[in-house]
């Protein structure tokens, strides 16, 4: 966003200029902190423009804090100013606002976010029915629907500390996630409020809890957690289990070699990974099914580490059962954060 101000020296005149092309620009905007920053024509000396910085920029922060009644802050403004000398324009640039919180998953009919069609990447075509998107609902669609109107905002982005498969349910105390809202008009949201309508309405699909204001560094500390995880599958197998066999895996840690799951191998490089998987406890359902509780080291293919992949994961529960195994449900129900 930008808008123009009338230049008229370093005087008075043109602080209040600016203010009102400030005020008159944001007037739809709720904020309570901003940063501004000017930069000098090229044909004031470098003497001069370190003047205007000592002595004029002062002025215009305590201008703009009066007029625009908000207080001016380096660290995490909600609004960012340039004002440039050059050309006289007013650079605005509204800042997102970020909401904290954990997320459950209750659907394996969900993605965690939302995914733009391959095809006309997002802009709509035949194959998406013309909107763009081919996951019609998501954690992060969900959450969506009721922050956006709130925040007054048209855009938001998800970061989640990692991922589950759609199919995969994502129980225990959930996951973490960052909900980056792009321009909002509001920021005075009650998030209690917000927390309380996603789980009254979306309840069966989906749970937030502890949303609270957050700061963009917690971003990249979502991204960097390597965490292990203790999951629940459901195994199907080919043969009756040898149950003695099975309830002997119990508390047994293995070092899993796992080569790129076929399933993923078109989009990820071809390598052997190792990975940590204990079988923590083993549960008999019926004579061909039964429940394991895995906790395994982050990035370990839990459905391989199942079925085995073609050999490519070893040793898998299929070899250890010595009976063609696969994962009918998968849920993660504890994320270990360290
Ligand atoms: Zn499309």
């Amino acid at each position: 966003m930008y808008s123009k101000f009338r230049f008229n020296g370093f005087s008075n005149e043109t602080l209040s200029s600016i203010a009102n092309s400030a005020k008159k620009a944001l007037k739809d905007f709720e904020f309570s902190s901003f940063l501004v920053g000017c930069t000098f024509p090229n044909s004031i000396s470098d003497d001069g423009k370190q003047l205007l910085r000592k002595e004029f920029q002062p002025l215009l922060v305590k201008k703009l804090e009066k007029e625009l009644n908000a207080m001016a802050d380096f660290e995490n403004p909600d609004i960012e100013l340039i004002v440039n000398f050059d050309q006289d324009v007013l650079f605005i640039q509204v800042k997102p606002f970020f909401i904290g919180g954990r997320y459950k998953k209750f659907s394996r009919k969900i993605t965690q976010t939302r995914h733009y069609c391959f095809e006309c990447k997002g802009r709509g075509c035949k194959k998406c029915n013309y909107s763009g998107i081919i996951t019609p609902e998501s954690v992060q669609s969900l959450i969506e629907k009721h922050a956006l109107p709130l925040f007054e905002c048209r855009e938001a982005k998800f970061h989640g500390a990692g991922r589950e498969d759609k199919d995969v349910r994502m129980l225990g105390s959930g996951r973490r996630f960052v909900l980056e809202l792009v321009e909002p008009k509001k920021r005075s949201v009650d998030l209690k409020a917000l927390e309380e309508e996603i789980n009254s309405v979306e309840g069966k699909k989906i749970e937030v809890s502890g949303l609270r204001k957050c700061s963009k560094k917690e971003i990249p500390l979502l991204k960097a957690g390597k965490n292990n995880k203790v999951y629940e599958v459901v195994v199907l197998c080919e043969k009756e289990i040898d149950v003695e066999k099975a309830l002997r895996l119990q508390e047994l840690t293995l070092i899993v070699k796992q080569r790129t799951p076929l399933r993923v191998v078109s989009r990820r490089s071809d390598k052997v990974r190792e990975r940590k998987a204990k079988i923590l406890s083993v549960e008999i359902l019926s004579q061909k099914k039964a429940m394991f509780r895995i906790e395994a080291e982050a990035g370990l293919y839990v459905k391989e580490f199942v079925s085995g992949d073609n050999d490519r994961t070893n040793p898998c529960l299929s070899v250890l059962l010595e009976n063609k195994c696969n994962c009918t449900e998968l849920d993660v129900i504890e994320i270990k954060e360290s």
